[in-house]
């Protein structure tokens, strides 16, 4: 199925291309188009693009003591590459579990953020790292959270008029960390989904864990998170299967299908079992 485009435009700078963006406040911004190309929802549309490869800006990597921000257009092997960075593993972990070398070498971090009927796999290793966005319109840029991109019923909600300028990621270990991916299919949705859980241990206590799942829907259960916060290990067996119980009840109200539900809340209780391993 072939796309149809009305318009595109392959600005060199950023006034460039938010001077396009105000002419044309429906065009879609895009990276590698690795996701927008094989995208039946995207095939019958008519479409203006706005491509951002060739902004260098975007392709910048910049690093402090505190964070690292990558550019929206560096591309997933980009990152992979970056070396001696252990606080990226999980980002790391999630970008290997996308397609192949070669698509990898194509498509953007900021295409896999700015997916808009499914969040991308690498969305909700963001989330758990409490990753931060600048995001640029015809009115300035602005940083927001990067859960500011998820709207109403968890879905994704990336303003229109706008493009992802970079990401911020907090240099922050995390000392256990998993991706978990499932389901059939290319493309994350209804039923290919990842989770990403992240946590670290202090003086045999939970001292922090993000636990986030997504697919078409982003799944976090943060009063689950804030009572296993402090939380002595290893963890009583019944406290595990309460972990387990909390998280499946999310899963299914958020419209996954119960074998898939049961599967990640497995993930989940998996993962504490081995926490709890972990302390000694
Ligand atoms: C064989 C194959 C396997 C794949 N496997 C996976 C997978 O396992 N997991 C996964 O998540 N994806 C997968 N993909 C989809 C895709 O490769 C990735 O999601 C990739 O990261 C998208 O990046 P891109 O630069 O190509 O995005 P594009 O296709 O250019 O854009 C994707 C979406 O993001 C928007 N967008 C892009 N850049 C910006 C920006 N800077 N600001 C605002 N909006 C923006 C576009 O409008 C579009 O809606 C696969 C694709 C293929 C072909």
């Amino acid at each position: 199925m072939a796309m149809r485009v009305n318009e595109v435009a392959s600005p060199k700078t950023l006034a460039e291309a938010v001077a396009f963006l105000r002419r044309h406040p429906q065009a879609l911004p895009c990276g590698g188009c690795t996701r927008l190309l094989p995208d039946p929802a995207f095939a019958q549309k008519n479409l203006s693009l706005l491509s951002l490869g060739w902004i260098k800006e975007l392709q910048a990597i910049n690093r402090t003591d505190r964070y690292i921000d990558l550019g929206s257009c560096v591309s997933l092997n980009g990152v992979l590459a970056l070396p001696n960075i252990p606080a990226l593993d999980p980002l790391k972990k999630a970008l290997l579990t996308i397609g192949s070398a070669s698509i990898r070498n194509r498509a953007t971090l900021g295409g896999n953020i700015c997916g808009r009927d499914s969040f991308g796999s690498a969305f909700p290793a963001l989330s758990a790292m409490e990753a931060t966005v600048e995001l640029r319109s015809a009115a300035g840029t602005q940083w927001l959270s990067i859960h500011d991109l998820v709207g109403q019923d968890n879905l994704p909600a990336i303003p229109a008029g706008s493009f992802l300028d970079r990401v911020r990621v907090p240099l922050r270990d995390w000392e256990h960390n998993c991706i978990v991916r499932k389901g059939p299919g290319l493309l994350p949705g209804d039923t290919n989904i990842t989770l990403t859980i992240v946590a670290n241990i202090e003086k045999d206590a939970i001292s922090e864990i993000h636990i986030v799942l997504t697919g078409r829907q982003l799944v976090r259960n943060r009063a689950l998170e804030m009572r296993l916060t402090g939380k002595k290990l290893p963890l009583p067996a019944k406290e595990s299967e309460n972990c387990h119980h909390d998280f499946l009840e999310s899963a299914v109200e958020a419209g996954l299908p119960a074998g898939q539900a049961i599967a990640v809340a497995d993930s989940v209780r998996a993962f504490l079992v081995d926490l709890s391993g972990g302390a000694s």
